[in-house]
């Protein structure tokens, strides 16, 4: 059994014993309602595939593919269980899924790439479409990705579908403002937690510079936070003035390390190691990277005051009980909902052939993020995971 589904089943059992699910209830949030898994042909190569079908008492599943050489069974469903706690959150009238290829991305050509992604399509088109189950990216996929899959998906069934998935890039009928939702939605939730307790200086550590990490940290700047630090997988640079995260992200798009990009504009910050990001004595730590990265290794070195979970999974179930008594965690399943929210909205739009402004989508995802914020603060006597986990039991059951 692999870390994250242990972890996954760790949070269901507390969440099962607060409460006070029945036996089928809980069931219900640790057997998925359909696995799917398949080889995925490139070439003369074959490749694991995946989608989980976790629970769709509230609506179409829907979660991310994940291209990644370390994509397995268990930690695709725990993936689609935390999206199925993630959508009740937000309350929007969906359930969860999620899916993925065990596959360095970085290693495929553009050609090979587009093949993979049709194939994954061929192997699960039966079980997908706007009513039924609505993927969108997630680590190494994106929204090229995305519009290959529609396309295939179109072909194979013969009809127009862009509600199949969401993600997809504007001019096929994705969202404005899908790109940025997930950080901006992050920020909204930093927002909202400032109002709440004091964050001193506004000092910010942001662990992943991908979509969501570099997104996340411009929004943040925006608001007048000072993002010290961030990191990628190859290490991560701190200055203590605040980073430039604008010219740092225009660097790194053109295919450069965060530690590369940053030194040229920050000749007086200094490089660090992934580690030290989380050690660092910020106000606000965020880990926007991967699974299992806050552990019973690092979780005393922690001296943020407020943890802002943009990774999914990012905190193992034991480290979250060390932190409780310092730091203040708010949860993936409501922080990084943003991404799922601005899917919704996308899902709508292609629904009703409507087209809505950045502006208007924002808006609404601001109003939807900050409510659902409320909604969980309320309820925070155990802590914001306790209380989301509760809000979500009540919505499922
Ligand atoms: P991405 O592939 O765009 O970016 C991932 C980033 O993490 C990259 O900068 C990569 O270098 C970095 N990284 C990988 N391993 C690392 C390591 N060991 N240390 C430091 N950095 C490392 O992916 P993304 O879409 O930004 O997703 C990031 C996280 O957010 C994932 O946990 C994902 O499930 C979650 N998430 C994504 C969305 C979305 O809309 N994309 C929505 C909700 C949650």
């Amino acid at each position: 059994m692999n870390k994250t589904w242990q972890n996954y089943l760790k949070l269901i059992d507390r969440a099962a014993q607060k409460s006070n699910l029945t036996d089928k209830q809980k069931r219900d949030l640790i057997e998925p309602d359909r696995i799917l898994e398949f080889e995925v042909p490139l070439g003369d190569k074959k490749y694991r595939g995946f989608r989980v079908q976790f629970n769709g008492t509230r609506g179409p599943y829907k979660g991310g593919l994940r291209f990644h050489p370390q994509v397995d069974l268990d930690e695709v469903k725990a993936l689609s269980g935390w999206m199925t706690i993630k959508t009740a959150v937000v309350d929007i009238p969906m359930g969860g899924g999620k899916g993925g290829i065990e596959v360095d991305p970085k290693k495929l050509t553009k050609k090979e790439l587009e093949e993979l992604s049709r194939n994954f399509v061929r192997e699960i088109y039966k079980h997908i479409g706007p009513d039924k189950d609505v993927p969108a990216p997630d680590v190494g996929t994106n929204s090229q990705i995305i519009d290959w899959m529609v396309d295939e998906y179109e072909k194979l069934t013969g009809k127009k579908a862009p509600a199949s998935f969401t993600a997809k890039s504007i001019k096929n009928g994705g969202s404005k403002g899908r790109l940025e939702a997930t950080g901006q939605g992050g920020s909204y939730v930093l927002e909202a937690l400032a109002k709440k307790i004091d964050l001193k200086e506004g000092t910010v550590a942001v662990q992943g510079f991908g979509n969501v990490g570099a997104q996340f940290a411009l929004a943040a700047k925006k608001l007048g936070f000072k993002i010290v630090a961030v990191s990628d997988s190859s290490g991560g640079y701190y200055f203590k003035d605040g980073l430039d995260i604008a010219k740092i992200k225009s660097r790194k798009d053109k295919g450069v390390s965060v530690i590369e990009a940053a030194k040229k504009i920050h000749e007086g910050g200094r490089e660090i190691t992934n580690d030290d990001l989380f050690t660092l004595n910020v106000d606000v730590l965020v880990p926007a990277a991967l699974e299992n990265v806050i552990t019973t290794d690092n979780a005393k070195e922690i001296k943020a005051k407020a943890i802002i979970e943009l990774a999914n999974g990012p905190t193992t179930a034991k480290a979250d009980q060390i932190l409780k008594e310092k730091s203040l965690i708010v949860p993936d399943v409501l922080a990084n909902a943003g991404g799922v929210t601005v899917s919704y909205f996308e899902w709508v739009q292609n629904k009703k052939g409507e087209s809505w402004s950045k502006k208007e989508v924002f808006e609404k995802l601001e109003e939807k993020m900050k409510k659902s914020f409320e909604e969980v603060w309320v309820k925070k006597e155990n802590g914001l995971r306790d209380a989301a986990y509760a809000l979500a039991m009540e919505r499922l059951f």
